[in-house]
């Protein structure tokens, strides 16, 4: 029995133990249950408070103790307080704070750290009924410093934009400029913008006008153009929209509007997402236009300037391409105008040109274009059917300036000074200003123009001349390398004797596709090219060699002369030259003659005696040609020496018929005479001025009664060999 006891005992003994192991267990694993669930509350929430309703047990989670301790606060009833009974101080304690706490779920406390931090953690809390009655509850809170500090800057953020939005539309409400926002709703677009502009526009009361409203006033010209650029906008292809757009107000006057406009992704209102603003620019429009305008002046006459003419000619020709073959585009240069405002002051230029601009335009009447486009020139385009209504329209001109020149308050230079020239191109319906003008220019300076008439007018030779002169320019560096160039001779015929005693060497252009062209259409081009020394070089030896030549075929020696060009005489060493031409062709110098004119002669007159002095004492004769037509002064015939004066052939040409020209002739062969030189005539055409010029006393004529210049091979045809003839049957 007692055994019994013990057993019993000791088995009620292990029963304890193994129940309290359990319990233990048991006790352990809530226990382990319990931290991990702090832990989890405290990683979702931040901070965990468990308090009674009595506040006898209290509870702070590990964050929060740490925060608090931070902040110098210690964690205990006062703190719950602090947090959820400020407002309810009377009812202390028990149910109402723990009441408080689960209505006031949401409630938000402040804390300060020593460190100068601060924050606000959001609480929420529930109540649990404990098994004793009393009541327990559970606060997390959430740390929403971050939060609330971004949504207050967003909401001040937004509270600032929404005011300047404001500002702006007040001020602009009056102004003529406003905001503006292109808005999407559907399918529908509007703009908003200021009700100012939108009155202006005829919309009444409102800040919104329809898109298509809009575009259904922009003016024709920009509406293809406006509605691109908005459709490119707003279907993002463009994230930028800037018009300048002019728009019919309800006055029924149009305005020019710039808008500028951007697609903003973070704007606070989507009504802005695409916005800018929009500026009525038509005063600075029209001021761009004026000046603009003004920029096309010339300032002394008011008249277009160049770049004027031709934009307004341009809409002029445009205008009247019906009326093709009656327009007319006259270009008009004053002669000597620059010298004017150079020798007496741009006063007295500045007058002429202000008289020509006024004469002009009265004369030529409302519809024409007149512009001032150089210094000298003016250009004008009217309708006009006949050549002749032109040259009669012109000469009114000339009256005009001339009776004003010839005021007696004027300076007395002006009444000489007062006249011009002009071309003149008529529109055939195809140029373009640019051509038709060129035309008519390029026809002012052809030297085509009639004695006695002041205008030219364009036709198929000026043509063929200009082209001529492109291919010239062009081509003529290449002409000696081609062997394109060649020399022509004119016979010397003794007046005498009537026997060739010398010829003149001629420069002859054989161009593949012109055929010949004449000394005068590529000499002066060769000279401003600065090729002529080249060429004349060239020209010098050719015919030092071909002289030669027919003395080696035996017939009598005659004198060849070649022209010597005023760049080969200054800016070469001529002497060196000729030189090298005798000895490369082996001629005596006594067969070489050089000319040269008076007016070349006088650019640097001692120079040329040296020059000149020089070929002279290899031998070689001097001759001038032209004279009659420059200074023809005695003192410079007596100090070049020179050895043959060549009477130009303009002074011959009129001999026969006027007596002053052959007086003049007479007086330039006697003083030549008394000079010891030989007179030569060029230009003889007739038997008459042969004769006369024998009477007057003249040694060798040389001009077409004889012969043209021709080929080498053809004098010698003509000449040379009749005269080896003449001298063997004799
Ligand atoms: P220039 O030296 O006074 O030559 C005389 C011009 O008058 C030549 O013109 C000749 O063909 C022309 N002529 C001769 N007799 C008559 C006539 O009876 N009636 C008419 N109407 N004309 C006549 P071309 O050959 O056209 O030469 C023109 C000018 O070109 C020459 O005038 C000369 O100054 C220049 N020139 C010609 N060849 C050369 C050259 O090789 N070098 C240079 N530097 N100038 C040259
Ligand atoms: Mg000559
Ligand atoms: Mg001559």
């Amino acid at each position: 029995m007692e055994i019994a006891l013990i057993i019993l005992s000791a088995l009620l003994l292990i029963a304890l133990a193994v129940s309290v192991i359990v319990a233990w267990l048991a006790l352990s694993s809530v226990k382990a249950e319990r931290l991990r669930f702090d832990e989890l509350s405290e990683s979702v929430f931040d901070y965990k408070m468990e308090w009674t309703e009595d506040l006898s047990e209290l509870k702070f989670g590990k964050n929060l103790e740490k925060l608090l301790f931070s902040c110098g606060i210690t964690p205990d009833k006062n703190y719950i307080r602090s947090v959820f009974g400020t407002d309810i101080e009377r009812a202390e304690g028990g149910v109402s704070l723990c009441v408080n706490a689960v209505k006031k779920s949401g409630v938000i406390s402040e804390y300060f750290s020593a460190g100068g931090l601060s924050g606000l953690i959001h609480w929420k809390s529930i109540s649990l009924a404990l098994s004793d009655g009393r009541i327990k509850v559970y606060s997390l809170g959430r740390d929403i410093t971050d939060e609330i500090l971004l949504r207050k800057a967003n909401d001040q953020l937004r509270q600032q934009l929404l005011e300047e939005f404001e500002n702006i539309k007040t001020a602009t409400s009056n102004a003529d400029a406003g905001i503006f926002s292109l808005v999407t709703e559907g399918s529908s677009v509007y703009i908003k913008t200021s009700a100012r502009i939108c009155a202006l526009l005829g919309f009444e009361n409102t800040d919104t006008i329809y898109l298509d409203q809009f575009l259904s006033l922009v003016k024709k010209e920009d509406i293809l153009d406006v509605q691109r650029q908005f459709n490119l906008f707003l279907s993002g292809t463009n994230d930028s929209l800037f018009a300048e757009v002019s728009v019919k107000t309800i006055t029924g006057v149009y305005h020019t509007y710039t808008i500028e406009c951007k697609y903003n992704p973070g704007a606070v209102d989507y009504r802005y997402l695409r916005s800018g603003m929009m500026f009525d620019t038509t005063v600075s429009r029209l001021n761009r236009e004026e000046a603009f305008k003004d920029s096309q002046r010339d300032t002394i006459t008011g008249l277009y300037n160049r770049n004027g003419f031709m934009i307004e000619g341009e809409e002029y020709l445009s205008e009247n391409k019906d009326k093709a073959g009656n327009i007319v585009l006259v270009c008009i240069q004053v002669v000597r105008l620059r010298k004017i405002s150079m020798l007496f002051g741009i006063e007295v230029s500045d007058t002429l040109s202000r008289l020509y601009a006024e004469t002009l335009e009265r004369i030529t009447g409302d519809h024409a274009v007149v512009g001032k486009v150089g210094v000298e020139d003016y250009a004008l385009m009217f309708e006009c059917g006949k050549e002749e209504d032109v040259e009669n329209l012109l000469k009114k001109i000339g009256i005009v300036v001339e009776n004003y020149c010839n005021n007696e308050t004027l300076p007395a230079v002006l009444k000489e000074q007062s006249s011009f020239i002009a071309g003149a191109c008529f529109y055939d319906g195809t140029d373009d200003i640019s051509a038709l003008y060129n035309k008519a220019s390029v026809t002012l300076f052809s030297g085509a123009r009639k004695p006695g008439r002041i205008c030219c007018f364009y036709d198929m030779k000026i043509e063929k001349a200009v082209s001529g002169r492109d291919i010239v320019e062009h081509e003529i560096g290449e002409a000696l390398k081609l062997g394109e160039l060649e020399l022509y001779y004119q016979p010397k015929i003794s007046i005498k004797t009537g026997e060739i005693v010398g010829a003149e060497a001629l420069m002859r252009w054989n161009h593949k596709t012109q055929g010949l062209i004449m000394p005068n259409e590529f000499i002066h081009v060769a000279e401003e090219m600065g090729i002529i020394t080249k060429i004349d070089e060239w020209g010098m030896l050719q015919a030092c060699i071909q002289n030669k030549m027919w003395q080696e075929k035996g017939y009598d020696p005659i004198k060849i002369s070649v022209n010597m060009s005023q760049a080969q005489l200054y800016q070469t060493d001529v002497v060196a030259s000729v030189k090298n031409a005798l000895a490369e062709s082996g001629i005596d110098p006594s067969c070489l003659e050089v000319e040269l004119t008076e007016t070349m002669a006088m650019i640097d007159i001692d120079r040329t005696v040296s020059i000149l002095n020089s070929l002279k004492d290899l031998g070689v004769s001097i001759s001038m040609d032209d004279f009659g037509t420059g200074y023809s002064s005695l003192s410079s015939l007596k100090i070049l020496p020179i050895d043959l004066l060549k009477i130009d052939r303009s002074l011959v040409y009129d001999i026969e018929t006027n007596y002053t020209a052959r007086q003049i002739t007479k007086a330039i062969v006697d003083m030549g005479k008394a000079m010891d030189l030989t007179i030569l005539a060029e230009g003889v055409e007739t038997e008459k001025q042969k004769e006369l010029l024998r009477e007057l006393g003249c040694d060798i004529v040389q001009g077409y009664l004889y012969s043209k210049p021709q080929p080498a091979a053809v004098i010698e045809r003509m000449f040379l060999i009749p005269a080896m003839e003449n001298k063997k049957s004799r």
